[in-house]
């Protein structure tokens, strides 16, 4: 037997019809899910970014931003959050687009709310092993935890103000990767907030101030293209002690 109101699993809800969001909200809440709603594309972007999720329901037609661009985003931020598309198209072409990544699931309107369920079931069991293994970063000695929305360097935690936190949970899950003041910009601030590229060299000096101070340097600063965050080489640690 399911137990009711025990599930710690959180899944967020981007859809624009009332009817339908109201609907899937309840039945999922029902069934015991953890369920956040957004009511367009580029809120459900936000809402994914700012938060960590088990799986993510979404709408393909969206206001602002459909669902298969806002899965693209995330995908190119590294995140791999399950997608189940709810779509009203029925081409082949239209559906192909919206599969960016493994585990992605989809459902033609309309559907039935107990199906739904299902698969949201089945694609949870699939990635249980990786939710766990999502949540927590490390690159080096620093470790970044999504669900406690916690960062620590070595045994000393560290205080980051929000955006502070996205813009190193971005560099961690690309880590090893130089990205660029644009790339940076678009996946960190909130969607179509504009930002000046200074604006970035500051928080990167927020963030060493609070990271780097004393230990080995892990945010690189690539002369002309932007930054990456590496683990500290030996020869790096070196001289900065
Ligand atoms: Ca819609």
């Amino acid at each position: 037997m399911r137990d009711l109101g025990s599930r710690e699993e959180r899944i967020l809800l981007v859809e624009d019809e009332e009817p339908i969001r109201d609907l899937v909200t309840t039945a999922l809440r029902f069934t015991g899910f953890t369920v956040e709603t957004a009511a367009s594309g580029p809120e459900g972007l936000a809402q994914a970014r700012n938060n960590s999720w088990h799986l993510l329901v979404l709408d393909v037609n969206l206001p602002g931003l459909d669902g298969f661009a806002l899965t693209r985003k995330l995908r190119e931020a590294g995140d791999d959050v399950p997608v189940i598309f709810l779509t009203a198209r029925d081409d082949p072409a239209d559906l192909r687009e919206g599969f960016t990544g493994g585990g992605d699931d989809y459902l033609t309107k309309p559907f039935s709310l107990e199906e739904l369920v299902l698969r949201i079931e089945a694609m949870l069991r699939r990635g249980r092993g990786r939710v766990a293994e999502r949540a927590r970063v490390t690159v080096g000695d620093v470790t970044l935890d999504d669900d406690a929305h916690r960062v620590w360097r070595g045994e000393r935690e560290i205080e980051l103000s929000p955006t502070e936190y996205r813009l190193l949970r971005y560099l961690m899950r690309n880590a090893g990767r130089v990205l660029s003041r644009a790339q940076i910009i678009e996946h960190v601030w909130d969607y179509g907030y504009a930002i000046e590229p200074s604006g970035v060299e500051t928080y990167i000096s927020y963030l060493r101030r609070k990271l780097d101070d004393r230990d080995a340097r892990l945010i690189r600063t690539v002369r002309g293209v932007g930054y990456s965050l590496r683990e500290p080489e030996p020869g790096v640690m070196e001289a900065n002690r």
